[in-house]
């Protein structure tokens, strides 16, 4: 005893033409947990085999079609026939499609939008793409072949080099404007480094960032410094799908790097950004450390040591509230106690508490002095509800750099293939892939907390 699975054709005549497609056995026993229902390999097949017969019937409606021809509205005639195979996310299958010629100009046609060359369907190329993002191409390689009859993509090779082509395709792709132009919009740009595959060169520095209107939408762009890929571009096709305009006041954060400046004021955003408050933070909370781990072991440390505290809480509040332009109030003070840790003797594993605050307060001196210009009063911004930092661009880089191209996973980029990649884990975050790629089917449903515990 089995089944039979049987395609029939609602259409027609009501003469029910169908076509057996498959048997599928019987399995009474269940007794055994693992009886229960199809197997990967059925379903595998079931669903490689009304594939094949969908598209065969497809070929046979298409193949009676005749065009007129469209430089002189003649009649067309079948020239020849070419066979196409297409890998589709089912399997790869073999159409055979007339191409014509015009009775009376001679001009060819195919009656199909094709792509030339088109070996595969958009949405294959589309998972594929999306599944290169999310996890190397060797695993993304292997879940594709242990779940779908697709046979293309089987290597690791030929995955990447799909998906590098989606990511050229995201790169020459236009933003899509919002009909209506946004009042303000936050601009955050950071680099980070990934390593590097190309000899002579350790890193490869990425810009990474991200737009955000007031009403909270937001978006992510990225590029590999010095790759194909213009950052301006990418920022500025950015701040138009946010929605920029005439009126739009535009406020930009960056970590500092004068490289990230002038990338924004080529990107039309010609106000200078606002030193983020993050950096600084971040700064500040090596020195907080340093100072919470002094010792307290002979006379005069504890004293010492709370005045350093407080001194670097001070500092703390005098930036926050843009009354310090540098460190050197601080630095003075805290010399004038310093003497009493001298041979300070230090941790086995964590150094010279002193030296290191000593270190941390120089660097946040250096940091402030270089950032002076663009220090802002951030308790105003704050209490006004305004963005002071860039936490949510290192989140954005963790998401869109880190997840799938850093040192931890031991992997070496090419600039060309770090790059592209990242157009597509761009447009994953911003749920465009698959928009403009020929393609009408949905986004994967995916959220971006789904995204960021899969990547
Ligand atoms: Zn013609």
């Amino acid at each position: 005893m089995g089944w039979v699975l049987r395609l029939v054709e609602t259409e027609t005549d009501g003469a029910g033409r169908g076509v057996d497609v498959m048997e599928i056995s019987w399995r009474s026993d269940l007794r055994e947990i693992a009886n229960l229902g199809l197997t990967l390999s059925e379903a595998k097949q079931l669903l490689a085999r009304v594939q094949q017969e969908i598209v065969a019937a497809q070929a046979r409606d298409h193949a009676v079609l005749r065009p007129d021809c469209s430089s002189c509205g003649g009649r067309c005639h079948v020239k020849d026939w070419r066979l196409h195979e297409v890998a589709t996310l089912f399997g790869t299958v073999a159409v055979r499609l007339p191409r014509f010629r015009c009775v009376s100009c001679g001009h060819n046609a195919t009656y199909t939008n094709w792509p030339s060359h088109c070996r595969s369907t958009p949405e294959l190329d589309r998972i594929r793409a999306h599944l290169s993002a999310l996890m190397p191409y060797r695993v993304a390689a292997g879940v594709l072949t242990h779940l779908l009859p697709a046979e293309a993509g089987k290597s690791p090779e030929t995955l990447r080099g799909h998906t590098l082509r989606i990511g050229e395709q995201l790169r020459a792709a236009p933003a899509v404007r919002p009909t209506a132009a946004a009042l303000s919009i936050t601009v955050t740009a950071d680099s980070t480094f990934i390593r590097s595959c190309d000899d002579g060169e350790r890193h490869l520095e990425v810009c990474v960032g991200n737009v955000e209107t007031a009403g909270g939408s937001r978006r992510v762009f990225g590029a590999v410094a010095r790759s194909d890929t213009d950052i301006a571009v990418m920022i500025r096709r950015s701040l138009e799908a946010a929605g920029r305009a005439a009126g739009t006041r535009v406020t930009a954060f960056t970590d500092g790097c004068p490289g990230l400046q002038s990338i924004l004021a080529e990107a039309g955003v010609t106000k200078q950004p606002i030193a983020d408050w993050f950096h600084i933070a971040m700064r500040l909370q090596h020195a907080k450390q340093a100072a919470s781990g002094l010792s307290t072991d002979a006379p005069g440390r504890i004293e010492a040591k709370t005045a350093i505290i407080a001194e670097v809480e001070r500092l703390h509040w005098r930036i926050w509230n843009g009354k310090a332009k540098n460190a050197q109030v601080t630095l003075e003070r805290i010399r004038n106690v310093m003497h009493v840790f001298k041979g300070e003797r230090g941790h086995r594993t964590r150094g010279v508490a002193s030296r290191k605050l000593w270190r941390a307060l120089r660097e946040v001196d250096t940091y402030l002095h270089g950032q002076s210009a663009r220090l802002v009063n951030y308790a105003a911004r704050y209490r006004a509800g305004l963005r002071v930092g860039t936490s949510v661009t290192e989140g954005t880089a963790n998401f869109l750099v880190n997840q799938r191209m850093n040192k931890s996973q031991q992997m070496r980029w090419s600039r060309r293939g770090a790059d592209l990649l990242l157009q597509v884990r761009c447009a994953i975050y911003n749920g465009t892939l698959g928009s403009g790629l020929g393609d009408l089917s949905e986004p994967l449903g995916l959220s971006r907390a789904e995204l960021a515990v899969a990547a």
